[in-house]
């Protein structure tokens, strides 16, 4: 029996596509279940509550509660293109249709746990960024 490979690059970008493609058109999109409705994010390749192979794509909410976040401000710790941003605060954000994910937080920001947040779709350096920003409760 062959080894298991690393996916290829290409392969990366085509699980994803979905992601990167629905943030380019301001909509947040995740792989929802058809038999329980399980979203989930990032994308499996079958369902983690149930065992289907029967997912879609799903436009979600970008509202949520702050999980975590952290503070970065040294420029070794972020790739080149992302140095401008610095200090950047980073979010992980329980969304209100029930996927976790990262996020950048409002630039000059400090959230707090538990804050209820809404992201934003800001274009930059030629993709789109999901940025939270507090929100009412
Ligand atoms: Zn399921």
């Amino acid at each position: 029996m062959p080894e298991p490979t690393e996916p290829t690059a290409a392969a990366r970008r085509f699980e994803n596509a979905y992601f990167a493609d629905g943030l380019a058109q301001h909509r947040l999109v995740v792989k929802r279940c058809t038999a329980c409705e399980h979203a989930q994010f990032p994308a499996l390749p079958r369902c983690p509550a149930c065992g289907s192979w029967e997912l879609r794509d799903d436009e979600i909410r970008t509202s949520g509660d702050v999980y975590s976040w952290i503070r970065i401000n040294r420029e070794e710790l972020v790739t080149d293109d992302a140095a401008d941003l610095l200090p950047l605060v980073v979010v992980t954000v329980d969304l209100d249709d029930g996927v976790r994910l990262f996020g950048r937080y409002a630039p000059g920001g400090t959230p707090a746990i538990g804050e209820r947040v809404a992201g934003t779709f800001v274009e930059r350096r030629g993709a789109t960024d999901l940025v939270f920003e507090r929100a009412a409760r």
